[in-house]
């Protein structure tokens, strides 16, 4: 199946389970994942009315932003400090903000470029930091605290990588947003659900599912 026949074949996933969990399917962004993706399939992509790439690796993004201006990249995989930079300067957004040194860092950084990045912190609910990233739910308190207090790192809400198989992620994930809205006094949006799973999340709730192989392929 090419390219288009693969995405409609994820919007009506996303529609089916939007009607079983009584949601609206204009609720639930739908984000490509493109890494390891040639840049033709990007620009195939973008022609289909794509312009948001989720990508994990800092300098594959960085080398694709060039080739694709027209294209915006949002950072998914583990950011090492000394990449913060240029992931700074590569991606609109970043969803694996996960420690505060991390987050100091780049509040620092954003200051000298002068720009603003929404950032999204990633969660580890399941002790799987050391792999996938993702802030303990110990360790949340004073990272949100800090972000939430940023004009350079606006926060925009919770991202979840659960390894797979684990069932109760997607409300256990679901139950930390509401706590957390309810602590912060302010809306926090929720980014879950896979290729494998995005009918889990979409039930639990998510606001943006992260779509790559069903998309795209085997990588
Ligand atoms: C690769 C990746 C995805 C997409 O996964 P698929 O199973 O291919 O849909 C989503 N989120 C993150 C953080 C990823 O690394």
């Amino acid at each position: 199946m090419n390219l288009e026949g693969r995405i409609r074949e994820v919007r009506a996933r996303l529609t089916r389970s939007c009607e079983v969990a009584g949601r609206d399917p204009a609720s639930v962004e739908l984000l490509p994942v493109s890494k390891f993706q040639p840049e033709a399939r990007l620009r195939e992509a973008l022609a289909l009315g794509f312009h948001r790439f989720g990508e994990n690796y800092v300098q594959e993004a960085a080398a694709k932003a060039s080739g694709l201006p027209e294209a915006t990249f949002v950072l998914l995989g583990p950011l090492q400090s000394n990449k913060a930079k240029l992931a700074l300067g590569t991606f609109a957004e970043l969803q694996s903000v996960d420690r505060l040194d991390l987050a100091h860092r780049l509040e620092r950084l954003a200051g000298e470029l002068d720009v603003v990045r929404p950032v999204w912190v990633q969660v580890d609910l399941w002790g799987e930091a050391t792999k996938l990233g993702g802030c303990p739910e110990a360790a949340l308190a004073p990272l949100l605290a800090f972000l939430v207090g940023s004009s350079r790192l606006p926060l925009k809400g919770l991202m979840a990588l659960p390894p797979p198989g684990e069932l109760r992620a997607f409300t256990q994930m679901a139950d930390l947003r509401e706590a957390w809205r309810q602590r912060l006094g302010r809306d926090l949006r929720l980014s879950m659900g896979m290729s494998g799973d995005l009918e889990a999340a979409v039930a639990a709730g998510t606001d943006q599912v992260r779509i790559g192989t069903a998309l795209f392929g085997e990588r």
